[in-house]
């Protein structure tokens, strides 16, 4: 098998060839569990990481120690959003959601390579941040207006686009974690999924069975989260 390389990043992977090489002189790929805190609100950041296979959410505190995500990365973002504007504070939580593998990149070496150097990275970095908030604010309005099925359908689809996989390895609690609902709600949301022929599950994975199921029993912020995120990566023109 062969080891995953910076261009299984989408970001990393639109670069020139001579900007690849020159933070592959300042990157390591690192191997992320699940539950992995890569960055924490208000405390410093370490490094910025470029999810490869795994897959990453933003998370907040809710009352009650419940948390809820508010966005989610894959090889198409990067965490550690706040460097890109030379802070190396967090704005945010950033947990691995599915493990995988990740580029990793120090903080120090990341502003002097990528902000300072101010090439074709930052440019694409500082799209994604913008998107990312987009998607962020897009997320807190389905939380908000949803049904759990529906947001469920939604999420499963975003994952599935970022492990290229029919398989993750999600259990109910983390999946009720991540939909910011208790336990019996995750299981009965997945259990509509089931009912309708979209997946099966079991205690620590969820298998999609169908996809075009799954589209249908999502609600339309999927598409419209994908557009966002495409907008990213489509070519700008200089004037
Ligand atoms: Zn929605």
């Amino acid at each position: 098998m062969t080891a995953p390389g910076l261009s299984q990043s989408r970001l990393l992977g639109s670069l020139p060839k001579e900007e690849r090489e020159r933070l592959e002189r300042v990157s390591a790929v690192v191997e992320l569990r699940q539950g992995d805190v890569l960055v924490s609100r208000g405390a410093p950041i370490e490094a910025a990481y470029f999810p490869l296979t795994a897959v990453t959410s933003s998370v907040v505190e809710l009352p009650e120690g419940r948390t809820i995500e508010v966005g989610l990365m894959g090889g198409e973002g990067f965490v550690g959003l706040s460097l890109v504007h030379g802070t190396k504070r967090s704005s945010s939580t950033v947990i691995v959601q599915v493990p995988g593998s990740a580029v990793k990149i120090g903080s120090d070496d990341f502003i002097r390579e990528v902000v300072a150097a101010d090439g074709s990275l930052k440019l694409f970095l500082s799209r994604y941040a913008d998107a990312f908030f987009e998607l962020s604010t897009q997320v807190t309005a389905c939380n908000g207006s949803h049904a759990d099925e529906q947001r469920l359908a939604r999420w499963l689809l975003l994952v599935q686009d970022r492990v290229w996989s029919n398989d993750f390895p999600l259990a109910p609690e983390f999946i009720g974690s991540m939909l910011g609902v208790h336990l019996g709600r995750s299981i009965a949301a997945l259990t509509a999924l089931k009912s309708a022929g979209a997946i099966t599950y079991d205690y620590v994975a969820v298998h999609v069975l169908d996809r075009d199921r799954l589209l249908g029993a999502s609600c339309r912020c999927y598409q419209s989260m994908v557009t966002t995120l495409d907008e990213v990566f489509r070519p700008h023109s200089a004037a």
